[in-house]
């Protein structure tokens, strides 16, 4: 069986997340979403609620998707995991040199890492977590972005 790992903060997730899981279903048996803490990113949602979402969101996919918490080197996680592929997304030029950048440092750590990196589907594009915490922190409707779980979480 083939697996991905697709880490990320997931704060929250997005329906741009869930697209790229979705396709990086087509490329594997299973995809593990590996929410992790970003030192740079304000994780105004717990972690356990993160995962919670990730489940309730992904859940149309079945067993075919995971949901984990992990704190150590993503290398690490992914070798426990039976796989060398990581799987990201990609929206704009900036990503792209981030990307890059995480990627060269893991492949530097361990050297069989792979990174698999789609590109945003144009419907998702402008969709970030970041933004999404924004409308929703001024009582915006997020409907059109982020599950309805999600929503309810924010209500
Ligand atoms: P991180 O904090 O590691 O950037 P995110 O949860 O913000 O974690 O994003 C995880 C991954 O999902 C990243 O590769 C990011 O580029 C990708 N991603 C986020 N939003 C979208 C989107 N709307 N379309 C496609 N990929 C996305």
């Amino acid at each position: 069986m083939s697996t991905v790992v697709y880490p990320g903060s997931f704060n929250p997730i997005t329906f741009g997340h869930a697209n790229i899981v979705e396709r990086g279903l087509k490329l594997f048996d299973h995809v593990v979403v590996a929410i992790g803490t970003s030192a740079d990113k304000d994780p105004d949602i717990e972690l356990h609620d993160r995962i919670e979402l990730c489940r309730e969101a992904l859940k149309e996919f079945g067993s075919r998707v995971s949901v984990e918490g992990f704190n150590t080197l993503l290398v690490e996680f992914v070798r426990e995991h039976g796989t060398t592929f990581v799987l990201r997304g990609l929206r704009t030029v900036t990503d792209y040199d981030y990307e890059f950048q995480m990627l060269e440092m893991n492949q530097a750590l361990d050297p069989s890492i792979e990174y698999v990196l789609l590109p945003t589907s144009n419907e998702w594009s402008h969709v970030s977590s970041t933004r999404v915490r924004e409308i929703a922190s001024f009582g915006g409707d997020v409907s059109a972005f982020v599950a309805p779980c999600v929503v309810d979480y924010y209500r």
